[in-house]
């Protein structure tokens, strides 16, 4: 078998066409255009490129955005301060601090102190907890995208064997969710593999959606894949590469060549999962500027 391409650029571009025409008629019903707040704290190349992708497609869609540059020894309380202004800010729909933050600052911490009802990225406790007993919550952004992938393709979903690799607050553990739920989402029997587990390959061996966020290039081989799976590669690695300008390429945590031999579907490295990341802030974006999930808020 040779697996066939889930094309997430285009899928994005459907997305973010969407979301484009519902914010041209959004605003011209005399609604302030809505406004994503970006945090950048340091100068971390990867945060940087990040940042540009998503504040281009806010421009892309007609989304207003700021990007706020801290450096990176500003403070906790500093930080904390800061954000506590965009929370009052009624002009500003969502508030995004990009990760990973300088060591002495905690993610936990950061996370807790954006209002949850300006949480585009949906990794608040309160987003994620409501998001675990079913009720409507932003939902974080990559696992998100990937059930916007699976309906795109009408991948079935319900009743089959799930393993997510990875256990991360932002993509693994949510997707788990997602999957697993019986009332919503996924109704699909979920594992959850993590570095800690013994045997990786005889849990996704019996994958029939297999989703693989461990930030690991090459850790899933074609051996490790049951014929005909499902694979979402979520990885995003720089590996070097004399042959680019850049000295480096992108590629995901699966060994595409003999992974695609075994998989039915498989998304690409780049061009897979990571535009329908972006595409799902801006998505989240609207509904916070239209108060969609919290109306009192
Ligand atoms: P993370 O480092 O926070 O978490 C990695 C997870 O993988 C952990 O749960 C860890 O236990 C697990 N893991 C690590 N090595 C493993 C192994 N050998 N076997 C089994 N499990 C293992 O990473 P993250 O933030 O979840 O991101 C994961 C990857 O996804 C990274 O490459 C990241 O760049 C990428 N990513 C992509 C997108 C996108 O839009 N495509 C979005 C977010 C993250």
């Amino acid at each position: 078998m040779s697996a066939k391409l889930i094309d997430g650029k285009k899928v994005a571009e459907l997305i973010r066409s969407q979301v484009r025409d519902d914010v041209n008629e959004w605003v011209g019903s005399g609604n302030r255009r809505p406004f994503l707040q970006v945090v950048q704290i340091g100068t971390d190349p990867g945060s940087t490129t990040y940042i540009r992708a998503k504040t281009r497609a806010c421009e892309d869609v007609g989304i207003n955005t700021g990007t706020n540059r801290l450096p990176d020894t500003v403070s906790a309380k500093e930080l904390k301060r800061i954000i506590r202004d965009y929370n009052q800010n009624d002009e500003m729909d969502g508030i995004l601090v990009q990760l990973p933050l300088p060591n002495h600052l905690s993610s936990h911490d950061v996370i807790e102190s954006i209002d949850y009802r300006k949480d585009i990225d949906g990794f608040h406790p309160m987003n994620v907890g409501r998001l675990a007993v079913d009720q409507p919550s932003y939902r974080s952004c990559t696992p998100a995208g990937i059930f916007e992938l699976f309906r795109h393709y009408s991948i079935q979903v319900k009743s089959k064997h799930a393993v997510v690799v990875g256990a991360s607050n932002i993509v693994g553990s949510p997707m788990a969710i997602m999957l697993s739920r019986e009332n919503s989402t996924g109704k699909a029997t979920t594992t959850i593999c993590h570095k800690f587990t013994r045997d990786l390959t005889q849990h996704t061996i019996s994958a029939d959606i297999l989703v693989v966020a461990a930030g690991q290039p090459g850790l899933i081989k074609g051996e490790m894949v049951k014929e005909g799976a499902v694979v979402i590669d979520v990885g995003i690695n720089r590996v070097a590469d004399e042959t680019s300008k850049k000295g480096y390429k992108l590629v995901g945590d699966c060994e595409f060549e003999s992974v695609m031999e075994k998989a039915s579907w498989i998304t690409p490295v780049p061009g897979g999962v990571g535009p329908m990341t972006v595409a799902m802030l801006m998505k989240n974006t609207l509904l916070a500027a239209k108060k969609s999930i919290y109306p009192d808020g």
